[in-house]
């Protein structure tokens, strides 16, 4: 067995959350410069300037990309012949989240209770940690912080199988529709179909991380992912929601298996600031 110490987790969480913030993934800059050629929109080219000058400020002047430095959202892959040792992961977790709020600079956005008080809990703590065991003995790290805007306007809907491709096509574009300007888009749009409730949504998330113009590796579902980038792309949203062409930079597609009652569907939404940073221990 390899041992990984938890004081090694909290550091690589305390960079990977400066760093997600701070610079925007080159293939994302990389997508926006392309997206600049394509749109038709003299204003949605002006966005799209501004989004890449923003790009280059933060990562040059060291701040973040976005205000909303959102939820620090935690996908750790944990080897199966890894033994964490020196103490509670998830507390290792939460306190890389904490230095780098405070020496990141980062704005502290998360609250307790979600219903009454709403209290700032004053370092951007807790984290939302999804864990996978995996083969092997490395520790995958990835943190993708995600800000209110676009994860607001992100939907899940339990259809009925007979809906089929149709039904979950009309609610794929209703969500990013009526998403609009408060979504910042350029989007990058992940969907979860099938699983169950909350592993649909979960496969939405997921899709997120998946490199821009991957298409999924099976050709039906990477049609359905070129069908709805058009559609999506059709309904002129544009940069910003200020009308254009590109009103999404991509669009991924996972799917699992599900139930014969059931056809769950999930969009997480993510605006233009498509921050995540990963290492591997
Ligand atoms: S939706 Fe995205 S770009 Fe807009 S304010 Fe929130 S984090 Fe920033």
């Amino acid at each position: 067995m390899r041992k990984v110490s938890t004081d090694e987790i909290t550091e690589a969480v305390k960079e990977l959350t400066i760093r997600a913030n701070y610079e925007l993934p080159e293939e994302a800059v990389t997508v926006f410069e392309e997206a600049l050629k394509r749109e038709e929109s003299p204003l949605g080219r002006e966005v799209l300037n501004q989004i890449l000058e923003n790009a280059k400020a933060a990562a040059l002047e060291r701040m973040p990309y976005c205000q909303d430095t959102g939820v620090t959202v935690v996908f750790l892959e944990i080897g199966q012949e890894v033994v964490i040792e020196g103490g509670d992961l998830m507390e290792a977790v939460n306190e890389g989240v904490r230095r780098a709020t405070k020496e990141g600079f980062l704005r502290a956005s998360m609250v307790w209770d979600p219903l009454f008080e709403r209290k700032n809990t004053g370092d951007n703590t807790p984290a939302v940690v999804h864990t996978e065991i995996v083969p092997g003995d490395r520790v995958r790290i990835i943190v993708a912080p995600k800000g209110a805007g676009s994860e607001n306007t992100s939907r899940l809907a339990m259809l009925k199988p007979a809906d089929g491709w149709e039904g979950v096509k009309r609610f794929i574009l209703e969500t990013v529709k009526n998403a609009g300007p408060n979504a910042c888009p350029p989007l990058t749009v992940g969907v979860g179909i099938g699983g169950n409730f909350e592993y649909c949504a979960y496969l939405a998330k997921k899709a997120l991380l998946r490199p821009y113009g991957q298409r999924h590796r099976d050709s039906k579902i990477a049609r359905v992912e070129e069908e709805l980038m058009e559609e999506i792309n059709k309904l002129g949203l544009g940069p910003m929601g200020f009308g254009g062409t590109v009103t999404a930079v991509d669009v991924r597609v996972e799917v699992f298996p599900c139930h014969i009652a059931s056809l769950p569907v999930a969009v997480n939404i993510q605006c233009h600031a498509t921050r995540h940073a990963e290492k591997v221990i």
